[in-house]
């Protein structure tokens, strides 16, 4: 059979030394993949200008599959998130997060299994922000007045939070086929409709609509806060959340948090046309080069790009493999550790060995 062809975005801070592992041991399934290696963020910048440059849009666009480390982003100012461009540029309107136990790693509760499917593309996250000060804010400031006969004070800097009717079906869509592909028993839609009402009211409305379509799935309504103090009492009792751009991104990590942190939560973007996968944790620049960080988000996405890519059985056992390797807790990165056993802990390239090694037993 021919190689996948897979653009492979190495990403910064620990991204490449983890992208350098994980392509090791996805190779070591046997599947051959013809890897398309594109650069991007910050150090684009002083050769080509952009963090994201078009060849990169342009691979994944040819290839339809993309494998990504993480990408620094600049915090209050700078360029425009290298990731939020991409799932934008290339309208990756679904992130699918999967916040799955494995044993072996220590957390508060064992057995949960949460998979959140956030909008990708709409909400706070759509980069429509004015700047304090400026005409465009006095602008805005007059139609509020002239519209809803109401202001804001004049130093405010703004962001504009458009949800639609269309973002807000394919997304919940998504998850209700979601949870009737992975045979998922309910589907609960997250919001602030009593506050929001005409943005959240809007995506809830919709929700409500797309459920009746699916009366084989059961459906819930949960407002953000409450849901955040019954997930931290009960994540058990949830099974697939769909959400807003904005409380998917927070409740993402909340769920990570519930299976054992960063180091081992999964994510895909997904669109109609490309398919990217990724950690959910970021670059981590202090620790760029320790050689120590973990490995397992990415492989674990690796596993879901597998299946994606019709590889099934072998993304089924680069998991079975990550998970022997994560439930005899041997070789393993420190994060994976109580605190007083972390000096034992193994290096980034140890856990993949131990994983290939697994995946040929
Ligand atoms: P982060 O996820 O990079 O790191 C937070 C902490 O999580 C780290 O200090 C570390 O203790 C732990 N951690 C993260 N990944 C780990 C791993 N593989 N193994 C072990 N421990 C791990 O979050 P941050 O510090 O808030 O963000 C750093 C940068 O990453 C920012 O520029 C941010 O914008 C960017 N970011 C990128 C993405 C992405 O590329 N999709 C996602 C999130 C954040």
């Amino acid at each position: 059979m021919s190689a996948h062809e897979v653009t492979c975005i190495p990403g910064d801070g620990i991204g490449p030394e983890l992208m350098q592992a994980a392509r090791r041991v996805l190779e070591s399934t046997g599947v051959r993949i013809a890897w398309d290696v594109q650069e991007a963020g910050a150090d684009c910048i002083p050769h080509e200008g952009t963090p994201l440059p078009n060849r990169v849009l342009d691979s994944l666009r040819r290839t339809r599959v993309g494998w990504k480390g993480p990408l620094t982003t600049p915090v209050g100012g700078g360029f425009r998130s290298v990731n939020v461009t991409l799932r934008a540029e290339l309208d990756l309107y679904v992130s699918l997060r999967p916040a799955k136990s494995y044993a072996g790693i220590p957390t508060a509760i064992p057995r949960v299994d949460i998979v959140v499917v956030r909008e990708n593309t709409e909400d706070l996250y759509a980069g429509l922000e004015f700047e304090a000060g400026t005409p465009a804010i006095e602008r805005i400031r007059d139609l509020v007045q002239e519209t809803l006969g109401r202001t804001f004070k004049p130093d405010s800097a703004l962001s504009l939070k458009p949800i639609s009717a269309s973002g807000s079906r394919r997304i919940v869509e998504y998850a209700f086929d979601h949870a009737v592909r992975a045979g998922r028993r309910k589907v609960t839609a997250v919001h602030k409709a009593n506050i929001m009402k005409t943005t959240d009211g809007l995506f809830l409305a919709v929700a409500r609509e797309v459920a009746a379509l699916h009366p084989q799935i059961e459906f819930e309504e949960a407002i953000i806060d409450a849901l955040c103090m019954r997930l931290v009492q009960s994540p058990r009792s949830f099974d697939v959340l769909v959400l807003p751009n904005l409380y998917g991104d927070i409740v993402s990590d909340l769920c990570a948090a519930f299976v054992g942190g960063l180091g081992v939560a999964p994510g895909a973007n997904l669109g109609a046309d490309v398919a990217l996968f990724e950690p959910v944790h970021g670059s981590a620049p202090q620790f760029k080069g320790s050689g120590v960080m973990n490995p397992t988000a990415l492989l674990l996405s690796g596993a879901m790009m597998l299946r994606h890519l019709g590889e099934k059985q072998a993304g089924d056992r680069l998991e079975r493999a990550i998970a022997s390797v994560l439930a005899q807790g041997r070789i393993v990165t420190p994060d994976l550790l109580p605190k007083d056993e972390r000096a034992r802990g193994a290096t980034t390239e140890q856990m993949a060995d131990a994983i290939v090694q697994a995946l040929e037993n």
